[in-house]
Parts: C-alpha cells; sequence; structure tokens
C-alpha cells in the first residue's frame, strides 16, 4: 500500500482522488444545478458563479427558463397544483410532514395502509410495504430478505443501491453479463450443482436507469420456475412508465406479476413522489415487515408523500392517466426516431423513456450539456463512476407532461449540438 510522508496509507484512493480533483473540477459547472421551480416540462436553471466547487453556491441573481429532459417525471405528476398536489397538501394539513415515528411505532396511519393495500391491487398482487426512501428499500430490504448460504445472480448493470444491499446482506454474489439470460443459466446450473446454497435469487431490474434496457422477463420467468430459482425485480423506472396499463415491466412483458416473487419499486419517477414499495405474497410481505430494518428503525413515509402517491396511482388506472401512459410512449418513440435519424448513438429498448446518447468522453459531455443550456435545454450528464470510463452520455428523460411541439424544439436544439461537439457517429 502507498504510504504518505507520516508513514500512513492515504485516506483516498489516488486514482479516484485525480478523478475528482482534476476531471470533475473542470465539469463542475454540469453538476449540483440548483433549480427553483418544480422539474416539470419545463424548469427554471438558477446560475451560479462556475468557480464554486462546493455546495454554498454564489448565484448571479440570473435564472434561465429551460424545458426539462433531465427529471425523472414521466407521468407528470411532479407538480405543484392539480389532484396529487391538492391530496398531499391536504395531507400536510391533518398529519403534518413528519409523524416523528417508525411504521412499527406509532408511524402509521389509514393513509399508509390504504396506499399498501392500492399498490398490491395496482401491480396485480397480495401485499405491498412502503418505505420512505427507494434506495433504502432495497439497500435494507435485500440484508432482510437474504440468509447467510444464499447465492444472487446478479445483472452487470444493476444499480448501486442493489449491489450495496447485497453487500450489507453479506452473501455470495456471481454476476452475468448485462441481460444475458444464457449466462446466467449456466451460472445457476454451476451453483446447483455445487449444491451447498440453500436458495439462489436472481436480482434484476425492470429498465436499467443507464442504459434504457428492459429485463428479458419472460425468460428470466421460464429460467427460474425451470431450475427452482427466485427472482427478486426493481421496478423503479418501469412502474408506471412501462406497459399498456402503465404497471410496469410485467405488463410490458405480459409476464404474470405473481410470478414475480419480489417486486420492488420506487415512488420516485413516474408517481413524482418520494419512497418505495416491495410488494409479492402476503409471506413475504409479512417477513419484510418483521426483518427489513427500513421498517422497523426508519421513520416512515411522510403522511404527504403517501397521498400524493395515492393520488397519482389512482390517477394511473383511470382514462386520464391512460392517456398519459400512451403520450409518454408517443413522446419517446419520436424523440428516439429522431435522435437516430440525427446519427447519434443511442440504445435501450424503444418504449423506455430512459434514453442515453453517448457521447464517450468527459470533454464532449461537459460540453454538450453547457450548449443544450444555453440553448434553453435542461439534461444530465453521465460519466465515470456510473458508466465505464470511456462510455459517458446524456441521459435523456420524456415525460408525458411535454408537448410534441417542445419536444421538436429539443430535437432541433440537440441536432444542432450533434453537428457542434462532433456526436454524429454513425450514418445517417
Ligand atoms: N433502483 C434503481 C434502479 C434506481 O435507478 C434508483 C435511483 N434512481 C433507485 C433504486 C433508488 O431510488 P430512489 O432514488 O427513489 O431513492
Amino acid at each position: 500500500t502507498e504510504r504518505n510522508r507520516e508513514g500512513y496509507a492515504p485516506l483516498y484512493n489516488p486514482f479516484e482522488q485525480f478523478f475528482s480533483r482534476y476531471v470533475y473540477r473542470r465539469v463542475r459547472h454540469c453538476f449540483n444545478r440548483p433549480i427553483s421551480s418544480t422539474p416539470g416540462a419545463e424548469l427554471t436553471l438558477k446560475e451560479r458563479h462556475t468557480d464554486d466547487y462546493n455546495w454554498s453556491f454564489r448565484f448571479t441573481g440570473k435564472e434561465k427558463r429551460c424545458i426539462n429532459l433531465g427529471s425523472y417525471n414521466y407521468l407528470g405528476f411532479a407538480e405543484a397544483s392539480g389532484p396529487c398536489a391538492e391530496a398531499a397538501e391536504a395531507a400536510a394539513r391533518r398529519y403534518g410532514l413528519a409523524l416523528a415515528s417508525s411504521r412499527g411505532e406509532l408511524g402509521s396511519t389509514p393513509l399508509h395502509d390504504e396506499l399498501e393495500r392500492t399498490t398490491a391491487g395496482f401491480l396485480g398482487v397480495e401485499a405491498a410495504v412502503v418505505f420512505g426512501m427507494g434506495f433504502a428499500t432495497n439497500a435494507l430490504g435485500l440484508p432482510g430478505l437474504l440468509g447467510s448460504g444464499s447465492l444472487v445472480l446478479s445483472d452487470e448493470n444493476n444499480h448501486a443501491s442493489l449491489i450495496l444491499g447485497l453487500r450489507l446482506a453479506r452473501v455470495a454474489v456471481r454476476v452475468f453479463r448485462h441481460n444475458d439470460v444464457r449466462h446466467c443459466e449456466r451460472l445457476a446450473r454451476a451453483a446447483l450443482a455445487e449444491g451447498r446454497w440453500t436458495k439462489i435469487v436472481i436480482v434484476v431490474e425492470g429498465v436499467y436507469s443507464m442504459e434504457g434496457s428492459v429485463a428479458p422477463l419472460a425468460a428470466l420467468v421460464a429460467l427460474k420456475k425451470r431450475l427452482g430459482l427466485y427472482l427478486y425485480l426493481d421496478e423503479a423506472h418501469s412502474v408506471g412508465a412501462m406497459g399498456p396499463r402503465g404497471r410496469g415491466v410485467t405488463d410490458h412483458c405480459g409476464v404474470s406479476p405473481r410470478d414475480v416473487d419480489v417486486l420492488m419499486g420506487t415512488f420516485t419517477k413516474s408517481f413524482g413522489a418520494a419512497g418505495g414499495y416491495i410488494a409479492g405474497s402476503e409471506k413475504l410481505v409479512d417477513w419484510v415487515r418483521a426483518r427489513c430494518h427500513a421498517h422497523g428503525y426508519a421513520h416512515a413515509m411522510s403522511p404527504p408523500v403517501a397521498a400524493q402517491v395515492l393520488a397519482a396511482m389512482r390517477a394511473i388506472s383511470s382514462p386520464v392517466g391512460l392517456k398519459r401512459v400512451a403520450r409518454l410512449r408517443d413522446n419517446t418513440h419520436h424523440f428516439r426516431r429522431r435522435l437516430r435519424e440525427m446519427g447519434a448513438i443511442t440504445f435501450g429498448h424503444e418504449d423506455s423513456p430512459v434514453v442515453p446518447m453517448l457521447v464517450y468522453t468527459f470533454s464532449k459531455m461537459a460540453a454538450t450539456v453547457e450548449r443544450l443550456t444555453e440553448r434553453g435545454l435542461a439534461t444530465v450528464g453521465v460519466g465515470y463512476p456510473a458508466t465505464p470510463l470511456n462510455k459517458a452520455r446524456i441521459r435523456f428523460c420524456l415525460s408525458a407532461a411535454h408537448s410534441r411541439e417542445q419536444i421538436d424544439r429539443c430535437l432541433d436544439s440537440i441536432e444542432a449540438v450533434v453537428e457542434e461537439v462532433g456526436l454524429r457517429y454513425s450514418r445517417r
């Protein structure tokens, strides 16, 4: 181990330190960008002095109204007015913002109970339990679910919250190539032949947050049934957004939700709220309530948040909500088609509202975000460590809140920037 002058090992890994001090410093204006509006179809960016590296921003006093292609507001429910916001406001007036208690103590209201029953009905399973934070639903749910002796087969692109959950669970993990069911099957068969695992669990996402790809759910369900495995599915980006009825990737793939052992999802994307859920059989949910630290030892979901999610979930089940689901799909198809026609490299499933555009390098990522902002378009650039070092990308998120005219305006700006920055990698 490298030692510093005093003879101690350095606190930071030298490569990571180089990366954060020199690379991120040069692109700092693309990150931590404060906003002063709801993250709707448009948002307001607050301009700050670009030499501020930390979080105590000095604002220039200027603001920029932009079309928003960066927030995960897939169905447009993250808004400050309308039925969802009114339900949240009424709940805040009745219960306050916090219950000052965990669910198992004095932190359950009729709203929580109703939300859990509605979530189970929405997903088409027996029961559900909700948590105050989506990330913690995975990070603390997995250790509650998996005991020693379990083996997890994990997709290589799984989200940080899943990876952290598996580490906290202290289970054996074997990683299979992204969406490669045959590789997963090979690992499963090898593990079964070892004969020492009490259970084998496949952990995947519905829509992958950096790729926009969709899990091959039908094949995974067939595999787990054939070999006697379990399946844990994270639907953070797919619930509400995928499938003809917006019920997620099971709806999209035509798979029965009851064939997935553990359905996990968050309320931070399609529902415009916060928190997460674990859903499945009554037995599973009872077990999670008893075992998961996010239930017993963490603050309950805030009541206005529960009210917002309930209102959004009911709306998705109504004809008006279904129109939003259909509009999201139309917007996504149109956006993806034109992006391809420009010659930009984009990937992921045609229906996925997460649309990555590959720019490869950090410098191009920064230049693209900057130039799009100048043209009134708020976007998010992602790179290492969220992606491989040489696969930086712009991650566009489509929304049902966007009008066709707004999307066309965005596409015109993107086309100009693709030309300026040199992002036309494939032939038209
Ligand atoms: N799972 C996945 C696949 C995610 O992408 C995210 C975050 N975007 C989470 C879990 C964590 O959820 P939250 O942001 O709601 O805490």
